[in-house]
């Protein structure tokens, strides 16, 4: 068992001794000691509160305008002796906390659940090979493997690394990363954190290079976990929606109020009780004010997330639910996001001579074939075989047999797995190789630099320099060429000829070159090699993936533009936009444009902005020059989605609307810095996400187009009385209850409603775009008023075939229930007919809307209900009118959604 972690000052010993203490080896622990040890130590987390408290979530119900309003009503209810109604305001506080509750608590655990979907993992050594296994499964002792992008998982004694640079601000507060060394410090005893330069601590991101190193503690005993106890749970942001209808929650609820207490002093001016005119006004302002609007919001915005999940869009903040939906623009990487990522080495051209491939996926098994279809033989073709060895040598891959015997398991940047498989069909094994040939000095492959160059020392002892990347970068790097027989002078114009060649057929290209001078060997030392012998090029096939021109072609019928933005060769990148149909007006057969890196390095921002608006494709860009892009697209007012995976996009996800990083390839700094993030890195997936933040949007919509009517119909029921000097139609727990029924129960369900087709071929909403419309108010005042006539008109009609108050009172309220029952269902559309829309398609919504009818029903039988609420039972006669008047409200908006829809939807386009 190995020391206490945590406590010693590993930083002080060398790498042996701090092996030693940990009673670890660098070829990792085995299986079974790492998980007794995971027994003894505990998961590597770190044990703050995640996500909002129960408790938190219970007294939100209770900070909003509607309860104080019905607080204060309670008690004056209580102290002028109205037990009975003060107990329905209890009631409808209760029933209206619950239902909110349920509702935020479970919307706040499927956050967190997702949020778990995409928990670090970590790349270890466990019995002697390389694993990735989840973060939080590490302990002390295990062997980690930092790759750029890497968010460090537990703090580690570092015993190996290469240009190893990290970003250690959270600790730190340092924003220049630190270069790391895994020597042994000479500093004293109280060296500072950011001077212990052969540590990494969890939580810190690697921002280049490679490392390994072996951890010393994890979960709370590192030092984030340390300081981790100062740092608050922070409380969920509102999404910028959501913060814009609380301002236009308060601004009705003041409204309203100055309305209720206008009601109030003209009822007691007209000779009407105190008491039952404080009630009423109560009332009013109860029902007017659109309490149940937050609920939805929040429902509607979780269901929006969970959907998405369901087609692998996984949402980090929730905020790009509603973003989604009105993106413009996305822009896409080219490799593994509208590509497969699966890459196949196809051609290669060495010595003056092309070569092809023959094998089955990634078994390495199979043989190489000359131009003339003949089989060739690399032991007796120096130049093939020299290409070969450098992309074996020059190469973090892995490739190795399942672990069940049965096919084969590539670990590694598929670039490099390809480039394994095929020197595989030339019998070439990497693992003897790098026997033969240890690497001494590594500059690993960084999006931005576009080459990796490896020195090794070879059996003879003499050291040589292995550079694959960009044909152009490499090219630079070379003065001479490997013919068919030996050195030769160097011709770059035709080799660039033939990578043009071979990038127009859609391959992704790939130069390899070598050097053994001093020369080479110093520059490679330096960082940049130079003085090198050309060796060949090699040509990978990556298909795009099947789903993607079904995806853009739904992307250009909702609007948004798809921008390819690719480290890739010009014409490769034009080759493959051309076949997903990046640009659907092209004439068959004719390639897109193409801006490459180069050329908008020489632009200005104001020629850039131009570029962007009509330019689709993008290659040989840096991650810098994907911020410019992303920069000059929101400039011209586009709402941006992005997607990234390396460390370098970081700052392109956050400068995005939408930040989506790839779940499978994004390195962590990726996902942290992500609105959103791919679970399948498929580009299909976006247009998913895009097609459900629409669908919550305009569900919550269409429930406010609901809770809206009611309100309206509410208050100009109450006036309506007033102005006709009749008796209030319904009494104010009625009032209440009408609220708590329909509201509470329906409004919620339509959080719930499947997208419409036609929401995803209209151009995107504008993220100013209010949630209601000036079609939708219209719809909601001649609801409104329908609702007041019914209301007035079913008590007066009662009264006038001599019923009692309280019977006529029962007759309004029932009437009113049914009403917005069936009103509900013309609500699932904006334009479309309700008779178009299956109530099937929809089960919570009509659940919902049977139990609210059942629940009134109910209430006017039973005993205890119908007490408080004063209610009668119907007599048939009775039933027979509402059933006959109520669906005049679904003729009204049939009406009006069959004259002024046509017009409005025109508008929208
Ligand atoms: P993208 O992901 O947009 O295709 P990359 O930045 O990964 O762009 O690649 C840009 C270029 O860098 C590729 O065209 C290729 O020539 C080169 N390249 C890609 N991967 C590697 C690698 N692992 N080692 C060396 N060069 C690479
Ligand atoms: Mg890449």
């Amino acid at each position: 068992m190995p020391t206490t972690p945590g406590t010693v000052a590993w930083h002080e010993m060398d790498a042996e001794t701090a092996l030693d203490r940990l009673g670890a080896s660098p070829h990792g622990l085995t299986h079974e000691e790492a998980s007794s040890r995971l027994g003894e130590y505990g998961p590597n987390e770190i044990s703050v509160a995640r996500g909002v408290s129960p408790w938190r979530i219970l007294l939100h119900q209770f900070t909003s305008p509607l309860i104080y309003i019905l607080l204060v009503a309670m008690i004056v209810t209580l102290a002028i002796g109205h037990h009975a109604d003060a107990a329905v305001i209890a009631a409808v506080l209760v029933v209206n906390a619950v239902i909110g509750f349920i509702q935020e608590f479970r919307a706040e655990n499927a956050m967190q659940a997702l949020l778990e979907m995409v928990a670090p993992r970590a790349a270890v050594r466990r019995d002697g090979e390389r694993r990735e296994i989840e973060a939080r499964g590490l302990v002390p002792g295990d062997i980690v493997l930092l790759e750029s992008g890497d968010i460090v998982p537990a703090d580690l004694r570092l015993i190996e690394e290469s240009n190893l640079l990290v970003d250690e601000a959270i600790l730190t507060g340092e924003s220049v990363a630190v270069g790391k060394n895994a020597a042994t410090l000479e500093t004293g005893k109280g060296a500072s954190l950011g001077d212990r330069l052969n540590m990494a601590f969890s939580g810190t991101a690697v921002a280049s290079g490679r490392g390994r190193g072996v951890v010393v503690a994890t979960g709370s005993r590192t030092q984030i976990g340390l300081i981790a106890g100062e740092m608050q749970a922070t409380e969920r942001a509102l999404t910028p929606l959501q913060t814009r209808m609380k301002r236009f929650g308060n601004l009705v609820s003041v409204v309203i109020l100055a309305v209720s207490v206008v009601v109030f002093f003209v009822g007691v001016s007209r000779g009407q009780s105190a008491g039952e005119m404080f009630l009423t006004a109560v009332a009013v302002a109860v029902s007017a004010i659109p309490e149940g609007l937050p609920v939805v919001m929040t429902v509607a915005l979780a269901v929006g997330v969970r959907r998405m999940a369901k087609r692998n869009a996984i949402v980090r903040r929730l905020p790009a639910v509603e973003t989604l939906g009105s993106c413009t623009v996305v822009l896409s990487d080219k490799t593994g996001t509208l590509t497969e990522n699966r890459m196949t080495a196809q051609t290669l051209a060495a010595g003056g001579a092309r070569y092809s491939f023959r094998g089955e996926g990634l078994d390495p098994a199979g043989e190489i074939l000359g131009a003339d279809g003949a089989q060739v033989d690399p032991e007796h073709n120096e130049p093939l075989r020299r290409a070969l060895l450098a992309g074996v040598l020059n190469n973090e891959a892995d490739l190795r047999r399942r672990d069940d015997g049965d096919g084969w398991r590539a670990i590694g940047d598929p670039t490099e797995v390809a480039l394994l498989v095929a020197a595989g069909r030339a019998g070439l094994d990497r693992e003897t190789l790098l026997d033969e040939h240890p690497r001494t000095h590594h500059v690993p492959f960084e999006s931005d630099r576009q080459f990796s160059a490896t020195i090794n020392r070879g059996p003879d002892g003499r050291e040589s320099v292995y550079v694959k990347g960009a044909p152009e970068r490499v090219l630079e790097m070379c003065d001479r060429a490997i013919g068919a027989g030996g050195e030769t002078p160097l011709d770059r114009e035709s080799i660039l000829e033939q990578a043009d060649e071979l990038a127009r057929d859609g391959l992704r290209l790939l130069a390899l070159a070598a050097g053994d001078t001093d020369e080479a060997l110093d520059a490679t030392r330096r960082g940049e090699p130079a003085g090198l012998s050309f060796l060949g090029l090699v040509g990978m096939i990556d298909p795009p993936r099947a789903e993607v021109r079904d995806a853009v072609r739904g992307c250009h019928r909702s609007g948004i533009r798809v921008i390819m933005c690719t480290g890739d060769h010009a014409a490769t990148a034009s080759a493959i936009a051309g076949r997903i149909g990046l640009e659907p007006d092209l004439e068959p057969g004719a390639t897109p444009e193409v801006v490459t890196g180069a050329e908008l390095a020489r632009m200005d921002d104001d020629r850039l902005r131009e570029v962007v608006a009509r330019v689709r494709v993008f290659a040989r860009m840096n991650p810098t020059q994907k911020l410019r892009i992303v920069g000059a697209l929101r400039a011209i007012g586009e709402v941006v989605a992005v997607t990234g995976d390396g460390v370098n996009d970081a700052p392109a996800l956050k400068a995005a609307h939408i930040g989506c990083a790839m779940g499978q390839t994004g390195t962590d700094v990726a996902k942290a810095a992500s609105e959103m993030v791919l679970a399948d890195d498929n580009f299909a997936t976006i247009y998913a996400a895009v097609e459900e933040g629409r669908t919550a949007f305009s569900n919550i919509r269409k429930a406010t187009n609901f809770l809206v009517a009611g309100a309206i119909g509410m208050v100009l029921a109450v006036l309506g009385a007033f102005v006709l000097g009749t008796p209030i139609p319904l009494l104010p727990a009625q009032i209440l209850w009408v609220n708590v029924v329909t509201n509470g129960i329906q409004d919620v369900a339509m959080a719930f409603e499947p997208g419409e087709r036609d929401q995803l071929e209209r151009p995107p909403r504008s993220m100013r775009e209010g949630v209601m419309s000036v079609y939708l108010i219209e719809q909601s005042v001649l609801v409104g008023m329908l609702f007041a006539v019914a209301a007035i008109g079913a008590y007066a009609w009662e009264i006038h075939q001599g019923m009692s108050g309280e019977y006529a009172r029962t007759a309004a309220t029932t009437m009113l229930v049914v009403f917005l029952a069936l009103h509900i269902g013309s609500c699932r559309s904006e334009f479309r007919s309700i008779f178009r829309k299956s109530p099937l398609s929809n089960p919570v919504l009509l659940i919902g809307t049977l139990t609210a009818l059942g629940v009134h029903v109910g209430s006017m039988y039973l005993g205890p209900t119908r007490a408080l609420l004063r209610f009668e039972p119907l007599e048939a006669r009775s039933w027979l009118t509402i059933i006959m008047f109520a669906p005049l409200v679904v003729v009204l908006v049939e009406a009006h959604k069959a004259v002024r829809g046509p017009g409005a939807r025109r508008a929208r386009r």
